[in-house]
């Protein structure tokens, strides 16, 4: 009986890998095909000024749909992207649909537009070749572009390397921000040597504001470092009010959020640039 009951258990074990197997060969044959017609989209979420009012920035967030997949999200799409070999491809496309897009937008408002990066790209000896080519290709000014990297990035290994990328990346004037702030393992210590502009507060910590007081704490203490370091805190996930106003009044500069809007197809942005954001 056991045995029996043993065989079965590897049996469907089996069958559930190779469903599993099957489905990651699909959708890597449709991201594939994606790639190669350029079939990849992107949204863009507004990023509002806590004391105007004003839209302030907008960031890239990457959208896909399949005909026979459907909608897949970004959070499937990029690991993927990244264990296949493809994430400097895909990132190449996002970064030229982003200057491509803000060359359209220039003469409604210039507003910086966010793009995440995988660590990989930022690995690559090919990225500063490739953003400088989207730049002047479609004679966009390096301080429209915001680039936003996860703390992933901080493998003591290579923190040298990453420093003298960041660096590069700097100096020509993009902006730099630290995404999903607090969840990762980044010393303090190094933090303060990286030549960044902004923290993103993560949203695990902000959707629990302003009930909860360990997330307050930790907050309010990333609020106090960042103004020591002279960086500006940018607020993620923000949906109620009551969240705002907490991070309003603690001086957030910047929130983002389902309370503000979600993130727009690129058609619906323009009526955003010429209500919300600050005449030139
Ligand atoms: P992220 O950069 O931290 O982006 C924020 C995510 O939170 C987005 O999910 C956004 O749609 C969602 N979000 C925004 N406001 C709210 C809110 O009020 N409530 C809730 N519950 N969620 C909110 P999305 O678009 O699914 O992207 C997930 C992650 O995928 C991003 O996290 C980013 O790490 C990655 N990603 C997206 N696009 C790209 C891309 O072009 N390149 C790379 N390398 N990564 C990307
Ligand atoms: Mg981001
Ligand atoms: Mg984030
Ligand atoms: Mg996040």
């Amino acid at each position: 009986r056991s045995k029996e009951l043993g065989r079965n258990k590897f049996r469907f074990y089996n069958s559930e890998m190779s469903e599993r197997t099957r489905q990651e060969m699909r959708l890597e044959e449709r991201l594939h095909h994606a790639l190669a017609k350029g079939a990849l989209n992107l949204h863009y979420q507004p990023k509002i000024n806590l004391a105007s009012g004003c839209l302030e920035g907008l960031e890239a967030l990457l959208r896909w749909h399949d005909d026979e997949l459907g909608q897949v999200s970004p959070a499937e799409v990029i690991p993927l992207a990244e264990r296949l070999g493809l994430i400097e491809t895909l990132g190449t496309q996002v970064l030229e649909m982003v200057c491509a897009q803000l060359q359209k937008w220039q003469h409604l408002a210039r507003v910086p537009v966010a793009v995440n990066l995988s660590v990989l790209q930022l690995q690559s000896e090919h990225f500063l070749r490739v953003l400088d080519h989207c730049l002047s290709r479609y004679q966009i000014a390096p301080e429209l572009i915001e680039l936003e990297i996860t703390e992933s990035f901080f493998i003591p290994e290579r923190a040298e390397a990453m420093l003298a990328m960041l660096e590069a990346i700097r100096s020509r004037g993009i902006r730099l921000s630290i995404d999903d702030f607090g969840t990762g393992y980044s010393s303090l210590a190094y933090l303060r040597k990286l030549p960044i502009n902004a923290l993103k507060l993560d949203r695990s910590f902000v959707q629990n504001l302003p009930g909860s007081q360990g997330e307050v704490e930790i907050s309010l203490a990333v609020l106090g470092m960042a103004r020591g370091l002279g960086l500006e805190v940018i607020a993620e996930g923000v949906e109620t009010a009551a969240q705002a106003e907490f991070l309003a009044k603690h001086h957030c500069q910047q929130a983002q959020g389902f309370y503000f809007s979600r993130p727009l197809p690129a058609d619906a942005v323009p009526r955003w640039l010429e209500i919300n954001a600050p005449n030139q």
